[in-house]
């Protein structure tokens, strides 16, 4: 790795070690960030490494059992060079809107291998699925409903699966989707009704859905909602009107984004699929498999990179006030989800080492206190002009962020 010439070890201050260093610069797919600065021509931006995403898909290829369909779900990094390189190297795409479902179908999926999830599709979304054909999640008996006059309005017998809020829950999910008074699905003891009405209407029936949280890091916690994933699905195909021919299991592996958490162990997640398939096969002979990964695939590939606009000193501590921020990167503010603030992991992207560190604080242009990139990160000494580096920024950046808040331009987006 290190024999090309002029390319460093990654120094222990660097919090993330996916990237390459060269000359003292960060390397994205093997260009300096400063050359990526300026062929841009302007920052702030998010780049994102495809290579890094095709070595996550491999790594599940080879650590999971080959039956398993790994689909991207694309509300992660809806960009659509993203979502159509990802279509071309995975199995399949989950939407979630009409609108990504246009983004899918453009990026060359073919609809029998995208199915559509979310509560509160509208009769757009309905119609839009409807057409294209692709399988719908069914969230509730009301949506099945709705799905069925669109059906025999339209002369079709669209393909559904029922979305189940399962009745257990992912421990130590980062945010649980499942079990308990939900939004997203059917309650699992309401499921065998369901199936019930089902058969008299025009609907293809497909199978289930059963997500139960997302951003986990413990695999024990995996593990053992997977099992009961699968125990789930044995017990409801029982009351279907025809066999199981589809099963998404949902994702939920997470990736490390502060001190302490580390990457998942997926040898162990395996180890334990390896039977479940086996019986599934027994049981579900009809089902294809398929496991949907969001972040996984994408999270660690992109870095969001802004610029220092000045530096001052406030009572001690230094400032770095950046062109960048929560405007364009929410989750890095510690808006999306988190409950006590933390700092993504960060660098000073076009000067990875120096002889003089600082600790300092890296805020955005917004007025309000919630603009904040790095709450006392330790960096090379900086000034204007000098990049900062967000590491973990592939997943929820870009498209989970308020790009209109006090109107500064919005930041680009490179696939390299
Ligand atoms: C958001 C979502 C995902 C993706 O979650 P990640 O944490 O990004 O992997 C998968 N499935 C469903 C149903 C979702 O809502």
């Amino acid at each position: 790795m290190n024999d090309r010439s002029g390319i460093a070890k990654i120094p222990k201050h660097v919090p993330m070690n996916q990237f390459e260093v060269a000359d003292n610069c960060l390397q994205i797919a093997g260009q300096p960030l400063v050359d990526i600065a300026m062929q841009l021509g302007d920052t702030p931006f998010y780049a994102y490494d495809r290579t890094l995403m095709r070595t996550q898909v491999e790594h599940l290829r080879a650590t999971l059992p080959a039956e398993i369909h790994l689909h991207y779900a694309m509300k992660a990094n809806p960009m659509p060079e993203v979502v159509q390189y990802l279509a071309g190297i995975t199995d399949g795409l989950d939407v979630a809107s009409a609108g990504e479902l246009e983004v899918a179908l453009k990026a060359g999926a073919s609809p029998a291998n995208i199915s559509f999830a979310g509560p509160g599709k509208s009769d757009t979304d309905l119609q839009a699925a409807v057409d294209s054909g692709v399988i719908i999640n069914m969230e509730s008996n009301g949506e099945m409903l709705r799905i069925a006059a669109l059906a025999e309005r339209n002369s079709v017998r669209p393909r559904v699966a029922i979305r189940v809020n399962p009745d257990f829950e992912l421990k130590s999910a980062g945010m649980k989707m499942g079990s308990g008074a939900k939004p997203f699905g059917v309650d699992a003891e309401c499921v065998p009704a369901m199936l019930e009405s089902l058969k008299e209407l025009p609907l293809e029936f497909m199978g289930f859905h059963i997500f139960s949280g997302s951003q986990n890091l413990r695999e024990q916690a995996i593990i053992e909602a997977q099992t009961k994933t699968f125990e789930l699905a044995f017990r409801l195909a029982q009351f279907a009107p025809s066999p199981v021919r589809w099963l998404n299991i949902g994702g939920g592996l997470g990736v490390p984004y502060f001190p302490g958490e580390r990457r998942l162990d997926l040898a162990a997640i395996g180890a334990n699929l390896f039977p479940l398939i086996e019986t599934a096969r027994e049981k579900l002979p009809e089902a294809e498999i398929v496991m949907e990964l969001g972040r996984y695939l994408t999270a660690e590939a992109g870095i969001y990179v802004c610029e220092v606009v000045d530096r001052k000193v406030s009572r001690g501590e230094v400032f770095l006030i950046t062109n960048g921020g929560l405007h364009h990167h929410l989750a890095a503010s510690g808006n999306f989800g988190q409950v006590i603030r933390k700092n993504y992991p960060l660098c000073l992207g076009n000067r990875i080492s120096a002889d003089e560190m600082e600790m300092v604080n890296v805020v955005g242009p917004l007025c309000t206190p919630l603009d904040v990139l790095g709450n006392r990160v330790n960096l090379p000494r900086a000034g204007p002009g000098d990049l900062i580096v967000v590491f973990q920024s592939g997943a929820y950046g870009f498209t989970a962020s308020p790009k209109d808040f006090l109107s500064h331009p919005h930041p680009s987006e490179v696939l390299l």
